[in-house]
């Protein structure tokens, strides 16, 4: 089997998308005086596919979601000549040939990200080929479904916050995430409104859910150390993302705390990225994204590590790409999960591109084992609800 063919497209949203209120989530913008709607400008709206095809007719789908545009050109620039003519099932040298090549500029950001998406759709053609999900690749099933949590719930008027948050309950979520609202130039007073979107989730569902909050690296060091005992009494699973990913000792100084488990990770990249995280115990939940991290190459080395140091690995974002990783991995315990809802910060966009990704019931996900490889096509409707650049 050889690759014959490798076709790298964005999709971009041409629908209508839901304008984001002011303190509707932090970000790293959000320290600069900018206009106060800064996280309007961090959404992504654009998805990049890339589809590899093999000569004897398989055809590998993988993606990423990080800068698309500029992805797509460091896969037709760089990484689609050393691919072409290769066999699929070598993909630990096409990894490292990719990796190398890169090297100089890839290393971490948008040419992992290229390498990820790449490497996934090898994945996808390797289990096609096999007949088999790629989970069973991956070791097989360690769980019969994977429970998932529900992870939206914006910074938004408390009563509506409160509403969303039982309704996940009521959907049979047994875990869900909160975004804050505000950072460091917001002083004391924003520090108490952070305070009352915990506490209105948290009575919202009751004591037996898990409650997660994510920070999005909207914060400093600083402000999480003062945030930290305000939020203790609401027992946290996780505060996600406090700090900026290459501020390792702030991460470090938060964990060795131990008020609340910290989780980071999904802006750190490649095995070694990890295993520098891990040694400065930076980190009490990992959270690589497959489609970012390196791909099923790297995240099943990841998982492998951290398995290791007893961390648990619940990557960003769930989708078919992570599911498959957490599925054969008993030390991924949970994943995560974007309701279906109008596309708002571009969280939703896969929905409408891929059939196969499993919608939740009572709070898992299942991953039907006929759906070979990674299990998802492309949807005919994508070509309508989107502009594709080739
Ligand atoms: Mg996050």
């Amino acid at each position: 089997m050889k690759i014959k063919e490798i076709r790298p497209r964005v999709f971009r949203w041409r629908g209508k998308t839901v304008p984001l209120p002011p303190h509707f989530c932090t970000n790293p913008m959000d320290l600069l005086p900018l206009p106060k709607a800064s996280m309007q400008t961090f959404t992504f709206h654009e998805w990049l596919v890339v589809e590899v095809f093999t000569d004897d007719g398989h055809v590998g789908i993988g993606n990423a979601a990080l800068a698309p545009q500029v992805t797509k050109q460091v896969i037709d620039l760089y990484l689609k000549p050393l691919l072409l003519g290769q066999n699929p099932w070598d993909i630990e040298f096409l990894w490292q040939h990719m990796y190398r090549k890169t090297m100089a500029f890839g290393r971490k950001g948008i040419g992992m990200v290229a390498i990820s998406a790449l490497d996934i759709a090898l994945w996808d053609i390797l289990g096609k080929s096999a007949k088999q999900p790629i989970y069973r690749l991956l070791g097989g099933k360690t769980k019969p479904r994977i429970p998932v949590y529900a992870s939206r719930l914006y910074s938004v008027d408390l009563e509506e916050l409160a509403k969303e948050a039982k309704r996940y309950k009521y959907e049979g979520f047994k875990a869900m995430k909160l975004r804050f609202g505000w950072g460091p130039v917001d002083g004391a007073e924003g520090m108490q409104h952070n305070v009352a979107l915990v506490r209105t989730v948290r009575e919202a569902v009751g004591d037996d859910i898990d409650v997660m909050a994510d920070a999005y690296m909207g914060w400093t060091l600083d402000y999480a150390k003062r945030m930290l005992p305000l939020l203790e009494p609401f027992h946290l699973r996780w505060l996600e993302e406090p700090v900026t990913p290459d501020e390792i000792h702030g991460y470090s100084e938060l964990k060795a705390r131990g008020q609340i488990p910290i989780a980071g990770g999904e802006h750190e990249f490649t095995l070694l990225g990890f295993r520098h995280l891990l040694e400065a115990h930076t980190l009490d939940y990992i959270q690589f994204d497959t489609n970012r991290v390196g791909g099923i190459t790297q995240a099943r080395k990841i998982a492998a590590l951290a398995e290791a140091y007893s961390i648990p690995v619940v990557p960003h974002a769930g989708q078919m790409h992570n599911y498959h990783v957490v599925m054969a991995s008993l030390n991924s315990p949970i994943a995560e999960y974007f309701p279906l809802v109008d596309v708002e910060v571009g969280n939703e966009l896969f929905w409408h591109i891929f059939d196969g990704e499993p919608r939740a019931r009572d709070g898992f996900v299942d991953l039907d084992e006929n759906l070979l490889g990674l299990g998802l096509t492309i949807r005919g409707e994508a070509f309508e609800k989107f502009e594709v650049i080739e």
